[in-house]
């Protein structure tokens, strides 16, 4: 029996005139997450993606990958057969035999996209729940809750046969929002913001600080395998890595140690801000969720932002902690956050950091720092990897 992956889009349905270029930008994310498996061909029609696998390639990894591509509202897998009554018939008992088989009821529910074909929606399902009550006499109909729904759809390319939809990722094509750069560090936090911006369409560039030696490689690379993570959603990225303990010796030196925390963070507003601009992103993404630190306050989220013209999107600002974790765990990226490695931020932590500071003090306190030439040799020290997602 001939199988494909049968797809139906999110929201860019809604699109009007933008329609063809989110339905570009999904079909040529769905081939890229497909390629590394061998062959797929990938179509669109009648607002439906039909992902068809050629000679030996494999469905269920392809499956698994297509759940996590943004722009998908459903999608499920599907046998397929020629627009004829008795192959439809047969398709229909064959496909989900194990399934109707462990059923007490079921029903049918049929789609017809292709209106050339002679018999109506509702006589198709009256045939195939008749051949399927021939077939398996154990079974009884039931409309309202069945065990089993049969789904059959009558479409330009052939007839489809397939049992529940499968929940999509949803959201909108990565990259047809444009780009944005996350400010990413090991904590649980900042990958679900990359990966809530990237559900919006935003192509991601990364920006992690730091601060060899105080932190070490390892933690680097759990920043690496994190994106990889997130990458499985958004795509391949690039990652800068931001040389940042000169920075934090310097504040620690010259500032107030209570405003340590919130000057550092406005030094990571500035630097990702140039990467950013360089590369072409027209926002940073950051972790902040209101009041979950001190560094988190109203007062200090209003005095960091300052920092940079470019605007921030603070996509958890909303959130409790309980909710954000769910996501992380849905998104598989939990386990790695929650790895025991230092971070930039925890190397150097004021005992009683500031909850309500005021502008004018920072500003006065940087005064101490020659910032241009800190914040130019952050980025031009930063070291670039290309982060591919999970294979
Ligand atoms: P996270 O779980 O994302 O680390 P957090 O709750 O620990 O967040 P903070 O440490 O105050 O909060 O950081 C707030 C945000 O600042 C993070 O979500 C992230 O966007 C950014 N950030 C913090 N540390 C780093 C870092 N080392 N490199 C890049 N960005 C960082
Ligand atoms: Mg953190």
């Amino acid at each position: 029996m001939e199988e494909i992956i049968l797809i139906k889009l999110g929201e860019m349905v809604l699109k009007g005139l933008n329609r063809n270029v989110f339905e570009a930008a999904l079909i040529r994310n769905i081939k890229r997450r497909l390629n590394p498996l061998g062959g797929f061909d990938v179509k669109i029609a009648q607002s439906a993606v039909y992902v068809t696998p050629r000679e030996g390639a494999d469905l269920d990894a392809a499956v698994e990958r297509v759940s996590k591509i943004f722009g998908i509202a459903a999608f499920s897998r599907a046998c397929v057969v020629k627009k004829e009554m008795s192959a439809i018939l047969e398709a229909s008992a064959q496909y989900l035999k194990p399934e109707l088989l462990a059923a007490k009821s079921f029903k049918v529910e049929t789609k017809r996209a292709d209106k050339i074909f002679p018999l109506k929606s509702p006589e198709i399902s009256a045939r195939v729940g008749e051949y399927l009550l021939e077939r398996y006499p154990h079974l009884r109909v039931d409309v309202h809750d069945p065990d089993v729904t049969v789904r059959v759809e009558v479409r330009d390319f052939g007839a489809y046969v397939h049992g529940p939809a499968l929940k999509g990722a949803g959201g909108i094509p990565v990259g047809t929002g444009g780009n944005a750069a996350v400010l990413i560090s090991g904590g649980i936090d900042s990958p679900v913001a990359a990966w809530t911006m990237a559900k919006r369409g935003l192509e991601l560039t990364a920006v992690h600080f730091a601060s060899p030696p105080y932190t070490s490689e390892r933690a680097e690379q759990k920043v690496h395998r994190l994106l990889a993570r997130v990458g499985e959603y958004s795509g391949r990225m690039r990652l800068f890595t931001v040389p940042f303990a000169k920075v934090q010796e310097e504040i620690m030196a010259k500032c107030p140690e209570d405003l340590f925390t919130l000057i550092m963070r406005r030094f990571m507003m500035r630097i990702g801000e140039k990467i950013a601009r360089r590369e072409s992103c027209s926002a940073l993404i950051t972790g902040e969720s209101l009041g979950q630190v001190a560094s988190q306050t109203l007062q200090a989220i209003v005095c960091t932002d300052q920092a940079s013209e470019m605007p921030v999107l603070r996509p958890l600002i909303g959130m409790d902690k309980l909710e954000i974790i769910e996501i992380s765990r849905r998104i598989n990226t939990f386990d790695i956050s929650i790895e025991p490695f230092e971070d930039c931020c925890t190397v150097f932590t004021p005992k009683h950091p500031r909850t309500q500071p005021r502008l004018p003090e920072l500003l006065e306190a940087e005064q101490a720092l020659d910032c241009e030439s800190l914040i130019g040799e952050c980025v031009r020290n930063a070291v670039l990897t290309k982060i591919y997602p999970n294979q």
